[in-house]
Formats: C-alpha cells, structure tokens, sequence
C-alpha cells in the first residue's frame, strides 16, 4: 500500500491556511493531494518517499520533464546578475526571435506570465483592433480564467441549451449577464454550426477563440473541414482568428495551428515556451498587433505586466526550446504514437468499454466505447466518472501519475521502458474487478 503520512500532513496543515486546502483547484485529490518533494527526469518523488512516472509534467509544460540540467545551469547562471528589471534585456529577443522563426503565425509578439493572460491579451487585441465586443468560442474547450474565455464552460448537461446553439454560461456565480451576451458558442468539429451562429453574430465579433485540440472537450483530432470553415466565416464576417495554443503549441515545431493547416490571425502561447517558469505570450501579424505598438501616439492597447518577460522566464523558455530541436519533436511524437496504440490495443483485445484520443505528445483516455466526437460526446456520466477516478488511482498504486479526465502527455526524458510500463499498467487495470464490472 501507498504510504502517504506526510501527505496527510502537510495537507492538515495546509487546510487551516487554504480554502480547501491547496491553492490550486487542479491539484485536489480524495482523500489527499500528492505533495511532492522533488522530481527527476520523467519521475517525481513525493514527501513520503513514493517515485511516480509524472504523466502530468505540470499540465503539460514540462516538455523535458523535471530538472532539465540545461534549463537548471542557465538559470542557475542567471540568479546572481538579477531576476527582474524595470528595463528590457536581451533574453526577451532571443526567446522572441526563436519563435517566430519557428511558429508561422507570429511576427511580431508580446510576452506575459500565464497563459490566461495570453489568451486574455488576445481577446483584448482582436477587439482592439476590430471595435467589437464579442467572441465565439468552442463547448467545453478551457481557455484560462478570463472572464469572456471562460462563459461557455457547461457544467451541468441540463443547463447545455439546444445543440445546434449550445448557451453561453457564465462560468460562476455573480459574472455580470453582458459577459454572455458578448459569447457565442460552437461545438467543436460542428462544421454547419459556424455559419449558422457567425449569421446571427458575425457582425458584432471580434474573434474566433479556437483550440485545434482542446483537452478538456476531449483531446480530439480537429476534422480539417471544421478549421477551414472556421477560417471561412471569419475571413467572411471580418472576425480575426485566434489560436490558443497555450497547451497545443507542443504538438510540433511550428505548433498545432501549422500542423492542421490553420492560420490564425493571433496565437496564444504558454506553458512549454517558459521552461517550467510563469510565462504566457500573445503572437500575431504584424498590422494586428500593432494595437500594442505607440507608432500613432497612445497604444489602442497598453499592455505591461510586472514580471512580463522577466529575464528567468525567458532564458528558461529558450533554452528549453533550443533542445526542441525537430529531431526532439519527432521522437516525442514516436514514442506518443508508440503509448496510444499500445492502450488501443489493450482496449481491442479485451473489448473493454473505452477509447483513445490525442496527438503527437498528448493523449487521453475516455471511459467510452465510441471515441468521442466533441465535448457533449465526451461528457462523462457518472459510473464514467467514477471509472476514470479508479483508473487513475490504480495507476497511482502503481507508480504512475495519471491526470483524471485530462490530457496526459509525454516529455523528452521519458523513454520506451517508461511508455511500456503506461501501456502494462492500462492493460492490468483492465482485469481488474472495477474494470470487469464497467460496461
Ligand atoms: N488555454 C489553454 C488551452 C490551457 O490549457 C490553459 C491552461 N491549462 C490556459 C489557457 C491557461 O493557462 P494558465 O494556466 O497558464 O493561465
């Protein structure tokens, strides 16, 4: 059995300080969250002494898992000259030329230090830019806690609206009503649903919020249809397109957006780009973004940030992408390929109820027969949701870090022995008497 006495522990201690005792709600687990000591490579070891293969490399940021030793001397270096200045510094260019040397969609770019703000900065660019207030966005899909990125964030079926034009909820209670009315929703891969929703409100939106594979509505494969009439009705109704790539951007050199032949007007980056550091970065064409640039007298959009582009964040984010060289992506993707059709083929073998989605680095498992086709498909019932808990604890049992009901994903310090041990562990937990009984 697990031990887990320290855990316990620091978590009595953190309840008396924390609402719900963690400052996080991502990191809640029944009946403990795993306090971790350290981490190493593609394991982490917990405070009580337990080694974990981490397939949640801090929601998919650790791109080279825990203690990248590049990444550790570089900011090792940069400690003793300083953290943080009121003036710009050289760091800030070179993770800035690096991606747009690589990311197709980003010509010029503006660094902040979440990828909330990113995605936050971009809706305030497009309106900036067009004069208009509202957005359209994807059922299900998590764009950060920005008020409008958030609305549409359906937490109970019930409350979903009619499919053909899913409501726009407001995220919690007390959001003031206009922040819906500046929402529009679309389901994801919906292709007749973009038109019929751009007729009613083209004209008074400033952007098309899309994720080309949003984790939360499912980890699912964009149909290449679906971002080309995406990218049709805003060329069409003047609307810019804005990629939140903030999770995405790993699934290849140039990003998702280039992967699945979109392009979008503005790009939203984050996690991967700052080296396991706060970091969050609004890219986009050059016209666009000049709603940031002084050249005609007051900024359209004055943007700043206390610790944007701070000297840490950025050589960290660059020397973690100098090793993401293409080689590096490519071998990530391998090895990805290698853990999803290893967990399919468990699934085809016993004709367990369950499927397998993702790409490249990503991948998700679903407590469904039918892989699912967007974030209504997906939504688990509640023996679903209850199998996904015993599956990630079963991993956790066995050594394993498995996000619930969210992407896992892989890092260049894993290896095949690693992936192997993915695949085995899905495989037992198949057999088990939880699995048996779930159909
Ligand atoms: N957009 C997407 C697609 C994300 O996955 C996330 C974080 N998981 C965010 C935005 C928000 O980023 P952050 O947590 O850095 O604020």
């Amino acid at each position: 059995p697990l031990s887990r006495a320290r855990s316990h522990h620091f978590f009595n201690r953190g309840r008396k300080i924390f609402p719900s005792g963690v400052t996080r709600v991502t990191v809640e687990r029944q009946p403990v969250p795993v306090y971790i000591a350290r981490g190493e490579g593609a394991y982490v070891l917990d405070v009580d002494g337990n080694r974990f293969l981490d397939l949640n490399n801090n929601f998919t940021t650790l791109i080279h898992g825990h203690g990248f030793l590049p990444v550790a001397d570089a900011v090792a270096d940069l400690l003793h000259r300083g953290t943080c200045f009121s003036n710009p510094t050289e760091h800030e260019i070179d993770l800035a030329e690096l991606l747009a040397e690589r990311i197709p969609a980003i010509e010029h770019v503006r660094f902040v230090n979440s990828g909330t703000e990113a995605v936050m900065f971009a809706i305030k660019a497009a309106r900036a830019f067009t004069g208009r207030t509202g957005i359209v966005r994807v059922e299900g899909a998590y764009h950060g806690a920005y008020d409008w990125a958030e609305a549409g964030q359906a937490s109970s079926p019930t409350r979903w609206g009619d499919g053909s034009r899913p409501n726009a909820i407001p995220a919690y209670r007390g959001t003031p009503p206009s922040v819906a009315d500046d929402v529009a929703v679309i389901r994801f891969n919906d292709v007749e649903g973009i038109e019929r929703r751009m007729a009613d409100v083209g004209a008074r939106t400033a952007c098309v919020l899309i994720d080309p594979m949003p984790s939360r509505a499912g980890l699912i494969e964009p149909k290449a249809d679906f971002l080309q009439a995406l990218q049709a009705a805003a060329h069409k109704h003047g609307v810019l397109l804005v990629a939140d790539e903030v999770l995405n951007l790993r699934q290849s050199y140039r990003g998702a957006s280039a992967r699945y032949g979109l392009e979008p007007d503005l790009i939203a980056c984050g996690k991967i780009i700052g080296g396991g550091f706060p970091v969050g970065a609004v890219g986009g064409r050059a016209n666009v973004m000049s709603v940031f640039a002084n050249d005609k007298g007051k900024p359209l959009l004055p943007q700043g940030g206390t610790f944007s582009a701070n000297p840490v964040s950025m050589v960290a984010g660059r020397v973690a992408m100098e090793a993401m060289t293409e080689e590096a992506f490519h071998g990530l993707e391998r090895l990805g390929d290698n853990v999803r059709s290893g967990l399919q083929n468990a699934i085809d073998r016993t004709g367990a109820p369950f499927s397998v989605s993702g790409a490249a680095s990503l991948f998700r498992i679903h407590p469904k027969k039918q892989a699912p086709s967007d974030y209504r498909s997906g939504y688990p019932t509640q023996a679903e949701n209850d199998i996904n808990t015993a599956l990630s604890d079963y991993f956790l049992h066995r050594g394993i870090l498995l996000p619930n009901g969210a992407a896992a994903c892989l890092s260049t310090a894993m290896t095949a022995y690693d992936a192997d041990a993915v695949v085995t562990t899905f495989s037992d937990f198949l057999s088990t008497p939880a699995a048996q009984e779930f159909e």
